[in-house]
């Protein structure tokens, strides 16, 4: 008998799965399922019918990103759905018990009290390591827990725990099925165990965290096939809003994950940052890292509560954690500039003009990031055509500012959408990260290379207008076509409000080409620059 079959609550046993209408069938008429047949008026021409209860898409998306097998994975309504599910499947009412590592994420406690089950509590050592001996011992101490939750790294207080002590409690304890929760596994450098999910060994993942998906309410269960099974079978008849299973293949799709990259990055970062200066504060008693958020302990909870309240910002105090225990998430700069200011502390880290944008057509897929306030930021370019990556690296590169972008497209027509549309994006997330577009210096000019010579002139005025002086011999430099050349500027001019005057002159058109993206970088990285001035260029006052 698998372990599934042993552990599942036996009145569940001969229950049946959920009656529901079949998968839509493509080329029927569809009156199963006595929905309205009329366009909703609520924009989504899909949702007055009911969603895939397991979308195949979403789920083999989420089984590729996690490194298991799509029949590993249930998708649910956020990894809080799967804890709920698990203590619906497995604990009997009045007789089963969970435990769970304290302190930790209380949802695990709650979900198993609401379906009738005891929860007995481990502890964490009192510096919050986890104790693989005492969390042993509370499960061998009476009958064998059902559930064991095991929270990698833990929330709040950012304890890891090792995966091979997790892989040696899930052997050492049969008759439990050992959870472990890596809601925050994109924040750790720990591997995750999804891969190894069997028997008893299960893992919880979400899209809540790093992939910013909390509103759409995205996670699974992953676990071996027939605990899955047994999952589906308790679960509500349809459970994932389409509008969340759209969001959630647009976020994850393979363009967009460079982008996820860099903000887990960039959070870390922001994490050690904030640490570091939180850990220098007198009132700071200690910190503790991990996930997207820090854990203090502070001298006067109440003293902090007040002073948070008047600067209107919002932490979790965890006094059951530890007195004084406070869980704080990390924020953009500014929402960290203004909880460090609680702290009497000036942030190291200047908020930056950033932006991003999504651009989804059917001819292209895009996402931009822009950084125009951290030269060394990374650049991170692929459109699929390699030439064009290699001028935007250069605007970028000469501009002085970070980019990731990426684009899918129709490239089996040309690349000609891509090139165009990309342009159009970046031009929209330079012109949102430029803001009011106060203290810039807004002119630009440029004029280099051997023998082409490349002038740009740039007015980041508010004012889309293009203007492009030369041509080109060849039909192509690479993969890019040069007649894409003029056409990149005037989107570019039309999306970032600039006016943008071309003129090139020489003899090869890899150079001609080339210079134009340069200059233009040059151009742009006078007009970027901040002088430290705080008002509009423009005697009219505005832009
Ligand atoms: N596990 C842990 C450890 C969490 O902190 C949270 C949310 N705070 C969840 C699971 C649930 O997340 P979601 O339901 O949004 O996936």
């Amino acid at each position: 008998m698998s372990i599934a079959d042993r552990l599942i609550r036996p009145d569940l046993k001969d229950l049946p799965p959920v009656d529901l209408a079949g998968a839509p069938v493509p080329g029927t008429i569809r009156l199963d399922a006595n929905e309205n047949p009329y366009e909703p008026l609520a924009g989504g021409k899909t949702i007055n019918r009911y969603p895939d209860p397991q979308p195949p898409a979403l789920r083999a998306r989420m089984a590729d990103l996690y490194g298991v097998r799509a029949e590993q994975l249930l998708v649910t309504r956020g990894s809080d759905d799967a804890i709920d599910l698990l203590c619906r499947a497995f604990l009997v009412p009045g007789q089963d018990r969970i435990v769970t590592v304290e302190p930790t994420f209380s949802a695990y406690g709650q979900f198993a009290r609401i379906q009738g089950a005891k929860v007995d509590a481990a502890r964490l050592t009192d510096d919050f390591a986890f104790d693989e001996g005492a969390v042993l011992k509370v499960c061998r101490d009476g009958s064998a827990p059902k559930l064991l939750f095991l929270c990698t790294p833990n929330n709040p207080t950012g304890t890891p725990v090792d995966p091979a002590a997790v892989r040696r409690i899930a052997k050492a304890l049969p008759d439990t099925l050992v959870v472990a929760d890596e809601a925050y596994g994109e924040f750790s450098a720990a591997p995750s165990l999804a891969p190894e999910v069997a028997d008893n060994l299960l893992v919880l993942r979400t899209l809540s965290k790093a992939y910013g998906l909390a509103g759409a309410r995205i996670g699974c269960a992953i676990a071996a096939p027939d605990i899955i099974g047994w999952l589906m079978r308790v679960a509500p008849p349809y459970p994932l809003p389409t509008p969340s299973i759209e969001a959630a293949m647009k976020a994850l799709a393979p363009e967009r994950m460079p982008v996820h990259a860099d903000r887990v990055r960039r959070l870390l970062d922001d994490r050690a940052m904030l640490a570091r200066q939180l850990g220098e504060v007198d009132e700071v008693q200690a910190v503790h890292e991990g996930g997207n958020y820090l854990f203090l302990v502070v001298a006067d909870p109440a003293d902090l509560a007040r002073r948070l309240a008047a600067a209107g910002v919002k932490l979790r105090f965890r006094p059951k954690a530890a007195v004084g225990g406070v869980r704080v998430s990390i924020g953009t700069p500014q929402e960290n500039e203004a909880l460090l200011a609680v702290f009497g502390v000036t942030s190291e880290r200047r908020p930056g003009r950033r932006a991003a944008v999504t651009r989804d057509t059917g001819e292209t897929a895009i996402v931009v990031e822009v950084d125009l306030d951290t030269p060394d930021a990374p650049r991170r370019i692929d459109t699929g055509v390699g030439f064009y990556d290699h001028m935007l690296d250069q605007i970028a590169g000469h501009g002085g500012f970070g980019l990731t972008l990426a684009c899918t497209g129709d490239h089996h027509i040309d690349g000609h959408h891509s090139i165009e549309d990309v342009a159009l994006a970046l031009g929209e997330a330079l012109d949102l990260a430029l803001g009011d577009r106060k203290g810039i210096g807004r002119f630009g000019f440029a004029l280099p290379m051997d023998e082409t010579s490349a002038e740009v002139l740039i007015d980041l005025s508010g004012r889309p207008f293009a203007k492009f002086e030369g041509d080109f011999s060849d039909e192509k430099v690479g993969d890019f076509p040069t007649q894409m050349t003029p056409h990149v500027f005037r989107s570019l001019a039309d999306s970032m409000r600039a006016a943008i005057h071309v003129k090139v002159v020489g003899d090869n058109d890899h150079h001609k080409v080339e210079a134009c993206f340069k200059a233009f970088g040059r151009a742009l990285r006078q007009g970027l620059a901040t002088s430290g001035g705080t008002s509009v260029p423009s005697t009219k006052g505005m832009l």
